[in-house]
């Protein structure tokens, strides 16, 4: 039976230590999270973030805008934001809507106050292997349960399911960065489970509930599911048929309480070493 990667405990670990930095300072970080329209899971994540950033004793403000707002006028809210010296890490919730050039907004906001590590400057830093301003959260959340759980990186054939720009890519970066062998696939790859076998890591970001299944895992991987997928019932299902993998792989993440709170977790240590970058 796979050990269970505990996100919810560290994460947990890493916001104490957060707010205990934090606690004596005179000056808190602010975060500000913009939200546009009323996607109900946007909702349930913003207000998820903002409960953890004051929980960690961080000022926290949410800027609700209206689902109609045009990209001239989004882009006009950033850039009050990038010059309001109080404001330390500005997030900008996804998805956006369709008549909206999420592209051109995450462009706007500037580098140093880019808290989810989407900006191109910090996304190449990461790409390059330079130092970003942030490390997109979700990725950063999956390096640091790796790490905290003594699992070795290097020379070890990672593959990643799902190419995104949020989860895929930028994870992809941070593992080959630590000398991993990586391997990125997505709705065009050709033999999945085949590829997915091989992995020693294996990291599922598809949207798919219960996709990767037991046959294609090898004897003792890691497994990190990343998915959040809400079923009718209200229930939260991962990538990764759980029960069955759960019996084959070495380690595992549980879908809710694995990656989802390491993502918030370091939402705020970003919006903290911002912080302190701009207060140096
Ligand atoms: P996207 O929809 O942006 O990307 C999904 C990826 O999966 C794409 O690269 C897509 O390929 C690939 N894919 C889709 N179908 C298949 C298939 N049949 N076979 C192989 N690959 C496939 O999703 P995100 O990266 O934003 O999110 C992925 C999951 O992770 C979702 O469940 C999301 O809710 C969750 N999530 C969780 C977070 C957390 O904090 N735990 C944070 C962010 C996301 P292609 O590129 O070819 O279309």
């Amino acid at each position: 039976m796979a050990v269970l990667i505990k996100g919810k405990d560290l994460s947990a670990k890493i916001v104490e230590k957060i707010r205990q930095e934090v606690l004596n300072q005179e000056r808190k970080p602010t975060l500000v999270v913009i939200i546009v329209g009323n996607n109900p899971a946007s909702r349930i994540y913003v207000s998820k973030k903002k409960h953890t950033a004051e929980l960690a004793g961080f000022n926290s403000r949410v800027i609700e805008l209206e689902e109609s707002i045009n990209q001239e006028d989004l882009e006009k809210q950033i850039e009050i934001l990038n010059l309001d010296t109080n404001v330390n890490g500005i997030l900008v919730q996804l998805p956006l809507p369709k008549h909206i050039n999420a592209y051109a907004i995450i462009e706007k906001i500037l580098p140093q106050k880019d808290v989810d590590g989407l900006h191109p400057v910090n996304i190449g830093r990461l790409a390059i292997g330079l130092k970003p301003y942030a490390i997109s959260c979700t990725p950063y959340g999956i390096i640091k349960l790796l790490e905290e759980n003594n699992i070795e990186i290097e020379g070890k054939h990672a593959v990643i399911i799902g190419r995104s720009n949020i989860v895929g890519k930028p994870l992809s970066y941070l593992l080959l960065n630590r000398n991993a062998t990586v391997t990125v696939c997505h709705s065009k790859t050709k033999n999945l489970p085949e590829i997915a076998s091989q992995a020693d890591i294996l990291v599922a970001a598809v949207g798919i509930p219960k996709f990767v299944k037991a046959d294609w895992i090898k004897e003792e991987a890691v497994v990190i599911d990343v998915g959040i997928n809400r079923m009718e019932d209200g229930k939260l299902l991962g990538d990764v048929d759980f029960e069955e993998v759960e019996k084959k792989a070495g380690y595992i993440t549980p879908v809710p309480g694995g990656v989802g709170p390491m993502t918030i977790a370091m939402l705020l240590s970003n919006t903290l070493e911002l912080f302190k970058l701009q207060n140096l």
